[in-house]
């Protein structure tokens, strides 16, 4: 199975500087099984990007997958008029869900794409459609089969297990603990699973004190969980629309300290549990969607080191898009510092850029950091994204 992030953002979307670390979309997921199967847990604002890369996979082929549906808040559902293969003839997709507040679920989906909320009506999407209502708790597919089990959330929600080629995903979002029959519910639910996703989306001092009874989750219930059924990757979810990137890494930090494994849900993160690569993360500089260029050119980097002191490095730029770039630095930047990124115009082949132009620093932020090995010592990869 391969699983991919489309959308990690809780309540609504985050589009703003300070998350592009790990993204301003709301709940999507993609899983593929063994045998190529498509399944979408979730259809918030990150459906949108995975509709375009499916059309950009598929060519004129036709498109068929299979949706879940958590519950019908809108940071779930809103990606749906805004997935484009939705609107092909072609394409066969198996809406499912809970029917709730006696609408059957195509009603529920129907009601978003409605006047005065939105122009085009659902009919109009002219793709093949089916609406099921998760009776039965257990779905089978070619080589894959997955359980649901209802989590406790105001007007109700699902956690959905997927198991295929003795491997395990659970996707729990928007759970709130407390509830006796749902805590034994998801424990059951994640039971020895590879990856667990679970809702992290306050931390426990909000949550004690501000956001009881909102249906959410914290970082040190997803331990106790994870502990509890022996899971074995944890991925914290559907972030906090107030979490910037730097608080979310402070929050990573805190719950290595409880469950070492884990890490919190970035937009783009892939995992191929087939390789087991839940025990390996993937190389975490693949932020950039822009294609990249290998671009040897020198660079002055001037930023903060950890220690709090100011640094000058020389180095040189490995690639570039963009959207930002990588290079590599014997210093240890500040993450939550910016860095000025000065390019320079000679190389060791003769000028690259116009003599004498003025050359201005680009301000850059720090995306993700970690250790390269060189033949003699190691180096940190640094990539950024420019400000
Ligand atoms: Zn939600
Ligand atoms: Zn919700």
């Amino acid at each position: 199975m391969k699983l991919r992030f489309w959308g990690v953002r809780g309540s609504t979307p985050t589009p703003a500087a300070e998350n592009f670390r790990y993204g301003g979309n709301t709940s999507c997921v993609e899983i593929r099984s063994a045998l190529g199967e498509i399944i979408v847990l979730d259809c918030g604002t990150g459906l949108r990007l995975l509709g375009k890369q499916l059309l950009r996979e598929f060519g004129p082929q036709s498109i068929e997958a299979y949706i879940f549906l958590s519950h019908y808040h809108w940071d779930h559902i809103q990606g749906i008029p805004f997935f484009e293969p939705l609107y092909n003839p072609e394409n066969r997709f198996y809406f499912h869900s809970f029917p709730s507040h006696a609408c059957t679920v195509q009603e529920a989906l129907d009601q978003q794409m409605s006047a005065p909320h939105f122009p085009v009506k659902m009919s109009a999407m002219e793709a093949h459609r089916e609406f099921c209502k998760v009776e039965k708790d257990t779905f089978k597919f070619k080589d894959a089969i997955l359980k649901t089990v209802p989590l406790n959330h105001p007007q109700g929600c699902l956690g959905f297990r997927l198991e295929s080629a003795g491997k395990v995903i659970v996707f729990a979002t928007d759970n709130e603990p407390g509830s006796e029959e749902h805590d034994r519910n998801v424990r059951k639910l994640a039971e020895g699973a590879d990856v667990l996703i679970y809702d992290a989306q306050y931390t426990p001092f909000e949550y004690a004190n501000f956001k009881k009874g909102w249906g959410h989750s914290t970082w040190r219930e997803a331990v106790t969980i994870a502990n509890d059924a022996q899971v074995k990757q944890l991925i914290l979810f559907h972030h906090d629309p107030d979490h910037s990137d730097t608080f979310l890494e402070t929050i990573v930090n805190e719950t290595q300290r409880f469950f070492p494994n884990v890490l919190a849900a970035w937009e783009g993160l892939e995992i191929d549990l087939g390789r087991d690569q839940h025990l390996k993360l993937p190389d975490q500089s693949d932020r950039r969607t822009a294609s990249r260029e290998p671009f040897r050119v020198p660079l002055v980097v001037h930023g903060k080191g950890k220690n709090g002191v100011p640094f000058e490095e020389n180095t040189v730029l490995e690639n570039i898009s963009i959207q930002g770039a990588y290079f590599l630095l014997e210093n240890d930047p500040d993450p939550d510092t910016l860095m000025d990124v000065e390019f320079q115009g000679k190389t060791e082949s003769g000028d690259v850029l116009p003599v004498g132009a003025p050359m201005k620093a680009v301000r850059s932020q720090l995306v993700r950091k970690y250790p390269v090995e060189l033949p003699n010592k190691t180096k940190n990869g640094i990539a950024v994204v420019f400000r």
